[in-house]
């Protein structure tokens, strides 16, 4: 009895090891929410929220930080198909630079929290302001994004939702991809996702056929990843964001409509080149950004030219 309670209560603390996977009551891939104690708030998009949280079911302060993402708008019907999709996503994805899925929390039944390891330096968007890094420091970083994003693809999913804001900082030397809220799986032998639903769509990542066509596919991500590699030469400066900058050259006060931004796009304007930023650099965001989506590298062949750039 006492090594059973024991070894419960061993493997509650570290779910990472779990002998008694068999027993119900002990499946480490579920969190009890008497066991969770809010810390502060994380950050949030615009469907979801992300607190951190102290997972503690000793209740004697050995606890471990996790991150817990929910819905903004709870109880959300038609959001509620995509949000089990977005953990059936992450629990099916294993690599080094994707986040860790770590369980689930339900409530009377419905799954309401997400629970990821915690990355403490939070998003690039969150870390690159504070610290300048070097462009070999940038491109170490880039490269990171390509091998996961590169992993994603083998798996027949298309992110859509590429940018500094969904990238997360472990460390000073490595970032992995979060965010998979707006992923969609491309079965065998299609080649592209066609969205009906249209809310709020982060249109200044988005290809120039994502725009015409909603048309979403392997390409359109690498577009998406030439803004991400913009965002980081620039250190993710608010001044020079993607939508700062493009609203500049069009001289556009307020919002920008998408017709605008097509037209731009279409008469081959592009974000410039960030300062500081080598011309190899510059040269692969606008490869990325190649009108024709077959014309685009793969994150195969970015991380082959990257790896050339550091050398
Ligand atoms: P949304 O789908 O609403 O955009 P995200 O998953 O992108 O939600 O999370 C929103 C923000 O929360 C991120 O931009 C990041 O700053 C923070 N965040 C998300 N996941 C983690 C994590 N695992 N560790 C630390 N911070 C995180
Ligand atoms: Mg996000």
């Amino acid at each position: 009895r006492t090594v059973l309670r024991e070894l419960t209560e061993l493997q509650m603390k570290n779910p990472d090891i779990s002998p008694l996977e068999s027993l119900p009551d002990t499946d480490p891939n579920v969190f009890y929410k008497r066991y969770l104690k809010k810390i502060r708030d994380l950050g949030e998009g615009n469907f979801g929220k992300v607190m951190l949280y102290v997972y503690d079911p000793a209740n004697d302060g050995t606890g471990e930080c996790v991150a817990v993402k929910s819905l903004k708008h709870e109880g959300g019907g038609h959001h509620h198909e995509g949000w089990m999709k977005e953990i059936e996503i992450l629990k099916s994805l294993y690599h080094t630079n994707i986040v860790k899925y770590k369980g689930c929390c339900s409530e009377l039944g419905q799954v309401v929290q997400l629970i990821m390891e915690y990355l403490p330096l939070g998003s690039l968007r969150d870390y690159l302001p504070k610290h300048r890094l070097g462009v070999a420091h940038c491109l170490l970083f880039a490269q990171q994004i390509c091998q996961g994003m590169d992993y994603l693809h083998y798996k027949r999913y298309i992110h859509r939702d590429l940018a500094a804001r969904n990238v997360l900082v472990e460390n000073k030397c490595l970032v992995k991809i979060g965010d998979f809220g707006l992923t969609k799986y491309i079965p065998e032998g299609d080649v592209y996702y066609r969205v009906r639903e249209d809310g709020d769509s982060p249109v200044f990542w988005y290809a120039i056929e994502c725009l015409k066509e909603s048309k979403f596919s392997f390409s359109s991500d690498i577009w998406s990843f030439g803004v991400t590699l913009y965002e980081i030469l620039t250190h993710c400066d608010p001044r020079q964001s993607p939508p700062a900058f493009l609203q500049m050259m069009e001289n556009v006060q307020g919002q920008m409509t998408m017709m605008l931004l097509i037209k731009l796009l279409e008469k081959h304007n592009r974000l410039p080149c960030p300062r500081d930023c080598p011309h190899e650099v510059h040269l692969l965001m606008r490869q990325c950004w190649d009108f024709d989506p077959a014309r685009r590298p793969s994150f195969k062949s970015l991380i082959e030219s990257i790896e050339e750039i550091r050398k």
